[in-house]
């Protein structure tokens, strides 16, 4: 998951007024280069052999006895229960805006167009947005209006539309999604999750999705245990990851640009906890010794990692280092 920058919803978008925004001339110009305006993705492919409605449907379906993510809570999200993460019928969202924090392949000249949504199926204690993700700031928000803030997004000249913690909205989102494409939107779309996936969910996004944006937190059952609640983090998101390659392939970039692929993210922990090494392991003998991967240094002890000694400080160099130096070891040359 992105550091939340704070930055609020833009006033243009607030007042739903984005039409004067969408000046097309502006939208050719800001619009990547010449290279990336000739590559579809995959979303418009699917929208346009009618197969995204079915795909629709098909999440639509799973709300009324919620399994969009492993901890399968079966709730009856279309009657506003609510499971785990906490999220009901609407979407709620805590921001939207050009994002110049994420990596340089998805940032680009004009930024990443990122959505934040609030709650979270995953809940790390140490969460670096817990204000998102735990207490679930934001606004809920229609489908249309969401569509507006894609191509609000697209407008302004983002590389692709960024969805930041999207797996317990994704019937909503592709709800949204459909709306955008009839209206125009052809932006790469960035699936940024915590790692924790139901399989099924992620072969309905198959065709969906351009760049898949995984984290990849702990190798450890024990690990996951104590900071999630969950001791199946780690195998789910073996399988999961390989789905994703399967599905996308390693990331590929155009002029600078990534508009396809896998993305995974590795956050650095304190005292080894990540369990760095068996997961570069992985990822180069199960999955791609191609794959980009950013190895992150920004733990920071945030929401309630002050109740767990070792994970109540920041990241040494070292630590850090140690976590490159693994990665490089294990065969991975496709670091940010
Ligand atoms: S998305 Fe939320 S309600 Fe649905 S299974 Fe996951 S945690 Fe439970």
């Amino acid at each position: 998951m992105a550091i939340y920058m704070s930055i609020s919803v833009p006033n243009v978008v607030k007042a739903w007024g984005i039409k004067r925004y969408l000046c097309p001339k502006k939208t050719e110009f800001y619009s990547n280069t010449l290279s990336m305006r000739s590559v579809i993705p995959n979303y418009l492919k699917t929208y346009r052999d009618g197969r995204l409605e079915a795909k629709i449907e098909r999440l639509n379906e799973v709300l009324f006895c919620c399994s969009l993510c492993p901890r399968n809570c079966k709730v009856n999200r279309n009657k506003g229960e609510r499971g785990f993460c906490g999220a009901g019928r609407e979407l709620r969202i805590s921001s939207a805006f050009a994002h110049f924090g994420e990596e340089t392949c998805l940032v680009g000249k004009f930024g990443s167009g990122t959505i934040f949504f609030s709650h979270c199926n995953l809940k790390c204690v140490f969460c670096q947005n817990f204000e998102i993700s735990h207490r679930a700031t934001g606004r809920i928000i229609t489908e249309e209006q969401l569509s507006i803030y894609m191509l609000y997004l697209q407008g302004i000249g983002c590389h692709n539309i960024n969805l930041v913690t999207p797996t317990h909205f994704i019937p909503q989102i592709l709800r949204g999604l459909y709306i955008a494409v009839k209206q125009g939107l052809n932006i790469p779309l960035v699936y940024n999750c915590g790692g924790y996936e139901s399989e099924e969910i992620i072969d309905v996004l198959n065709g969906v999705v351009d760049i898949y944006m995984p984290d990849v937190k702990f190798s450890s059952s024990e690990v996951s245990q104590i900071f999630c609640g969950i001791d199946d983090y780690f195998p789910n998101l073996k399988r999961i990851l390989k789905k994703m390659h399967q599905q996308v392939g390693d990331l590929e970039i155009i002029e600078g640009i990534a508009y396809k692929g896998l993305l995974v993210r590795h956050l650095v922990l304190p005292h080894g906890l990540a369990g760095t090494k068996e997961i570069m392991n992985f990822i180069t003998q199960d999955i791609s010794a191609h794959t980009y991967v950013n190895i992150m240094n920004q733990y920071r002890p945030c929401g309630l990692a002050h109740k767990f000694a070792q994970i109540d400080r920041n990241i040494t160099q070292d630590e850090y280092i140690e976590a490159l130096r693994i990665a490089h070891e294990a065969g991975l040359s496709r670091l940010d």
